[in-house]
C-alpha cells in the first residue's frame, strides 16, 4: 500500500472512530443505554428507536417522518426528543417511560403503507419496550398502519379505536402554562389584554389562537400558509406578521408552534417579549441559548413541561384525567419557577434537575 492510501485508510478510520465516539459519548452523556436500527431496503425503512428511560414505564414517544441530511443528524434528533419524552412523562407524573423513533424520509417513496408495516414489526421486536406514537411528518393514519404489526401504538385514528388527534390537548396545556408564567412574571391572574405573538398556526397553534382569544388575549400570528392565518384574522381578530418579523414583536409572550431551534444565535437579539412559551420541541438551538435567554430576563417555560398535553391525552385517554394532570403540569411549572428563582438558575435548567431526581439519576 502507498503512501497516501495508507494515509487515506487512517484517515477514514479516524473519521469513523469519532463517529463512533460521538455516538458513544453522546448517548452516555445523555444517559442513554439502548439504541436500536433497523433497515428494511424492500420497505424503504431506515429507521432508528432511541429508549433513554423506562424507569417509570415503557419509553412512550413519537414517531418523526422527515429528510435528514446526516445519518447522524437523524441518530442526534432521536437521542435528543428521547430524552425530552422522559422529562415530559416524569414531569407530567405519568407512569411513561421516554423514548423516541425517528424514520429517515426517502427522496422517493414508493409505498408508505409498506414502510409504515415494518416499521410495526420493528416496534414489536422490541417487545412493548417502546411505544409510538404521531409526530412531525406522521399522522393517525399511519399509526392505524402500524397498528396492524403491533398493538404497542399510541394515537390511532378515533375511527380506528384510537384516542385521535392529541394537539387541542396540547394547545390547552400550553395556553394553561402561558398563564403560570404570565401569572408568575408578571403578576397577572388573567390573559386578559396580554399580547401573545404565534409562530405557526396548525394542529396545535390554531386551537391555541382560540384558547388565548377566549380568555381576551392579543394575538398577532404568522405562518407560512396564508390561509392559516388568515382564519386567525377573521375569526380572532389576531394581527398578520411576517415569517421574520415575528422574532421582533413587541409582546408579553412569543408562542412558537411550528419548529424547533427558533431560539439560537440569529434570533436571540430580536426578541422583544418578556416570556417564550409554545409547544414547540427543542425551542433552544442549543443550551446556551436558554442561558442567553436568563441574563436577557426572558422567561423561557421549558417546552417539554409546557407540551405534554398531547402525550398526557394518548396516555389517558380520559378528559378529566387529562384535566387534572394539566392542572400537575401548571403547579409543577410554579414551583419550577420559584425555585429558579431561589436558586438564581434558569427554569430550564431547575426542569432537567427535577426531572432526573424523579427518574433516581
Ligand atoms: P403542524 O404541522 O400541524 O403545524 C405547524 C404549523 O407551522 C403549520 O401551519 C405550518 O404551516 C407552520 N409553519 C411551518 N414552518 C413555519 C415557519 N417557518 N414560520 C411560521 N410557520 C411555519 O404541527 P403541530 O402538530 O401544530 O405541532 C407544532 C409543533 O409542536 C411541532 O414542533 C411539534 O413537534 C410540537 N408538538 C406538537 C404536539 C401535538 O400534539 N401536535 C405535541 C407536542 C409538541
Amino acid at each position: 500500500m502507498g503512501r497516501t492510501n495508507t494515509q487515506q485508510v487512517s484517515d477514514l478510520i479516524a473519521r469513523e472512530k469519532k463517529t463512533c465516539l460521538d455516538l458513544f459519548s453522546t448517548a452516555e452523556a445523555q444517559g442513554f443505554g439502548d439504541i436500536h436500527f433497523k433497515s428494511d431496503p424492500a420497505n424503504q425503512l431506515q429507521a432508528i428507536i432511541a429508549i433513554h428511560s423506562t424507569k417509570l414505564g415503557p419509553a412512550a414517544g413519537g414517531c418523526r417522518f422527515r429528510h435528514y441530511a446526516t445519518t447522524d443528524a437523524a441518530i442526534e434528533d432521536a437521542l435528543r426528543l428521547a430524552r425530552g419524552m422522559s422529562y415530559k412523562a416524569a414531569l407530567a407524573g405519568l407512569k411513561s417511560g421516554g423514548g423516541k423513533a425517528v424514520l429517515i424520509l426517502p427522496d422517493k417513496l414508493r409505498d408508505r403503507e409498506a414502510l409504515f408495516e415494518s416499521f410495526g414489526d420493528f416496534i414489536e421486536s422490541l417487545g412493548g419496550r417502546y411505544l409510538t406514537a404521531v409526530d412531525s411528518g406522521t399522522s393517525p393514519l399511519d399509526m392505524d398502519i402500524v397498528a396492524r404489526r403491533t398493538k404497542h401504538v399510541l394515537g390511532a385514528s378515533k375511527s380506528s379505536g384510537g384516542t385521535g388527534d392529541p394537539s387541542p390537548t396540547t394547545a390547552r396545556g400550553v395556553r394553561m402554562g402561558i398563564e403560570a408564567a404570565v401569572r408568575h412574571l408578571l403578576n397577572r391572574d388573567s390573559l386578559e389584554d396580554i399580547h401573545v405573538a404565534i409562530q405557526g398556526l396548525g394542529h396545535v397553534g390554531y386551537p391555541l389562537a382560540r384558547e388565548l382569544h377566549a380568555q381576551g388575549a392579543r394575538l398577532s400570528v404568522t405562518d407560512t400558509h396564508a390561509d392559516h392565518v388568515q382564519r386567525c384574522v377573521d375569526e380572532f381578530n389576531a394581527r398578520p406578521i411576517t415569517l421574520e418579523a415575528i422574532y421582533s414583536v413587541e409582546c408579553d409572550v412569543f408562542a412558537p408552534c411550528a419548529l424547533g431551534a427558533v431560539v439560537n444565535d440569529a434570533t436571540i437579539k430580536r426578541f422583544n417579549t418578556r416570556i417564550i412559551a409554545g409547544a414547540a420541541n427543542n425551542q433552544l438551538e442549543y443550551e446556551r441559548h436558554g442561558n442567553l435567554l436568563h441574563e436577557r430576563q426572558i422567561l423561557y417555560v421549558p417546552d417539554y413541561v409546557i407540551n405534554s398535553g398531547g402525550l398526557i391525552h394518548v396516555l389517558l385517554n380520559n378528559p378529566s384525567e387529562c384535566e387534572s394532570r394539566l392542572s400537575h403540569m401548571t403547579e409543577t411549572l410554579a414551583e419550577m419557577f420559584e425555585q429558579a428563582d431561589q436558586s438564581g438558575i434558569p427554569p430550564f435548567r431547575q426542569a432537567a434537575i427535577m426531572a432526573e431526581n424523579i427518574l433516581g439519576r
